[in-house]
């Protein structure tokens, strides 16, 4: 978190205060979105832990693949589950990888996982992040990138959409994609990005809010944004989107 904004233009822009066009552009994708798709079922938070294995296991994984992992770590190991993680951080690594066959990866994502779960228990003496509602979010952030696995994404998952509550947002490969191509703040990757859409979020906006933001966005990257084929003659950000007209003038052109 600490080496970003460390471009002359990023410092300069951190100074200037926003536009009113700038200030109103996650607010006007934010109503297109909510007009088009409705509210999105409001999330249950889990505690951190949970989150984090959630986070960390739901990496380039479909989300109904992603929650029936928990299921299935709850199945393989009994006594699993939010609040007793240890059956899964003491299985081994093979009979964990087979457990989350179902995701993408298992084979990295299987002993990452399990060498996390020993290290958070080394370091904290408990199987627990419940300690960290007492840090400030930079200092969460931190600590949790401090592991093997853990970027920024996965950090802005677990301060934003579990029980810390903590403002983030989380940009994963699915909201970058969108964000991208609709070219709201300049291309970088996507911890730069989370720090330039960040600044354009409004004060008013709190993390249920931006929790919000992060599900219509992923929910139009699955429904229209797709990775391979975006429809945009029908998307309700069409007007605001150079790819989109580039897509739409070049199927003209066929
Ligand atoms: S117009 Fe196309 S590329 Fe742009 S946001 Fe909509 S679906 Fe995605």
């Amino acid at each position: 978190m600490a080496e970003l904004f460390t471009q002359p233009e990023d410092l300069a822009a951190l100074r200037r205060p926003l536009t009113p066009e700038q200030a109103d552009k996650l607010p006007h994708l934010h109503r297109l979105l909510l007009g088009y798709y409705g509210t999105p079922p409001e999330r249950k938070p889990w505690d951190p832990l949970t989150q984090l294995i959630y986070s960390l296991l739901s990496g380039r994984t479909k989300t109904p693949a992603s929650h029936q992992v928990m299921r299935e770590l709850e199945r393989a190991f009994p006594g699993a589950g939010p609040g007793h993680w240890e059956p899964v951080r003491d299985a081994p690594v093979a009979e964990l990888e087979r457990a989350i066959q179902i995701v993408t990866f298992p084979e990295q994502k299987a002993p990452r996982l399990k060498a996390l779960l020993e290290q958070i228990s080394v370091r904290t003496g408990a199987l627990s992040l419940d300690f960290l509602h007492r840090y400030r979010t930079e200092k969460i952030r931190d600590w949790l990138e401090q592991f093997e696995g853990v970027g920024a994404q996965v950090s802005a998952a677990v301060v934003n959409f579990s029980t810390l509550r903590r403002r983030a947002l989380c940009v994963d490969a699915n909201h970058l994609r969108v964000i991208q191509r609709l070219c709201v703040v300049p291309r970088a990757d996507a911890a730069t990005t989370e720090e330039r859409l960040m600044r354009l979020v409004p004060e008013t906006w709190d993390a249920e809010m931006l929790d919000q933001h992060h599900s219509l966005v992923k929910i139009h990257a699955q429904t229209l944004c797709s990775f391979e084929q975006p429809k945009c003659e029908p998307c309700p950000l069409l007007k605001l989107c150079p790819t989109g007209e580039r897509n739409l003038a070049e199927l003209k052109l066929r």
